[in-house]
């Protein structure tokens, strides 16, 4: 009797608790993976937000100059999975400069698979919108950089903004007569793809590495990953962030051995001494860089290794830190 008096309170509370785990349990499986990726630095008076577009997976035998088992050493040595493919950062930078909103890549959009095209959504939480986006200037034409330019149905995702692409950059995808099936055929088609509505609303511009496109904006010239790859150097007063673009596609890696290159550089050679130039001269110069494939945000410094000036560490900038360009070398 007594048993029975309390049979029914107790089945309720094991109703409720029952109840509650399944709420808990779908409340975790609700939850949103990240937050969304962006990440504020001040350069001077100019703002820069990174961008997360996403990650993709390189796979370990892209990488051409060494025996995988250099390649494995390296990724241990930096507490990275050493039997898979290596994840890879998908970056791009937003600089307010005046009443000038300048993008630097516009992530993969829709061409790379899930993992990419976060780009729009992380432009709107920061605080901004594509539409008043006024400069889009690409490092490269390469389709984790470009693919985001377009929307689903190939429209301007930058409605405002005049393209900008390096003269050499645009000879390559557009000049060259490729209608074959070779493997940079798809390459060749998502470029001229996701410039053709800039094109179209001449709202397309080509200029020479070296040159100065805004007033603290200098465009340097870093050929080799693609013909006309550019990297752009953002002054303003004492301040300053270098964006490199495809420089880098693996820190681990590529840090420690430069001249390691990838299967998608154009030119192995020159990209290898592009890097090594590049690295030498931000490494002594205590330039903040800021680059499409390293960790998100992908803004830190680069220090040469003790006794071995061919050797590099990636040094990333501690969250909320201050902008500290070539000054804090004074
Ligand atoms: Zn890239």
């Amino acid at each position: 009797m007594i048993a029975a008096r309390f049979a029914r309170p107790a089945r309720f509370v094991q109703t409720l608790l029952l109840s509650l785990g399944f709420i808990l349990i779908s409340a975790a499986q609700a939850a949103p993976s990240q937050t969304p990726g962006f990440y504020r630095i001040n350069i001077g008076n100019f703002t820069v937000t990174a961008l997360h577009d996403g990650r993709t997976q390189i796979p370990q035998r892209l990488f051409h100059g060494q025996d995988n088992s250099v390649i494995r050493l390296l990724l241990a040595r930096a507490f990275l999975p050493i039997t898979r493919d290596l994840n890879t950062s998908v970056n791009a930078y937003l600089v307010q400069m005046g009443r000038h909103l300048v993008l630097i890549d516009a992530g993969g959009g829709n061409c790379l698979g899930p993992g990419l095209g976060q780009l729009h959504n992380n432009i709107r939480a920061a605080g901004y919108s594509p539409d008043t986006v006024d400069m889009v200037l690409m490092t490269h034409l390469h389709s984790d950089h470009a693919c985001g330019l377009v929307d689903d149905e190939g429209k301007m995702a930058f409605p405002k903004a005049t393209l900008w692409v390096t003269k050499d950059e645009a000879s390559h995808w557009l000049s060259r007569d490729d209608t074959g099936q070779n493997n940079d055929h798809a390459a060749f088609k998502i470029a001229r793809l996701s410039i053709a509505p800039y094109i179209t609303a001449k709202k397309f511009k080509t200029f020479n590495a070296g040159e100065t496109l805004l007033p603290g904006l200098v465009s340097v010239a870093t050929p080799g990953h693609t013909p006309g790859h550019v990297s752009f150097l953002f002054t303003s007063g004492e301040h300053s962030l270098f964006i490199w673009g495809d420089i880098v596609h693996n820190h681990a890696v590529q840090l420690s051995r430069p001249d390691i290159s990838i299967e998608f550089d154009h030119d192995q050679q020159q990209a290898i001494a592009t890097r090594q130039e590049i690295l030498d001269q931000v490494a002594q110069k205590r330039t903040l860089v800021a680059g499409a494939h390293l960790p998100f945000p992908g803004i830190g410094h680069i220090r040469a290794e003790t006794g071995n000036s061919a050797t590099y560490q990636w040094v990333p900038i501690e969250f909320g830190q201050e902008a500290l360009g070539a000054a804090a070398a004074k």
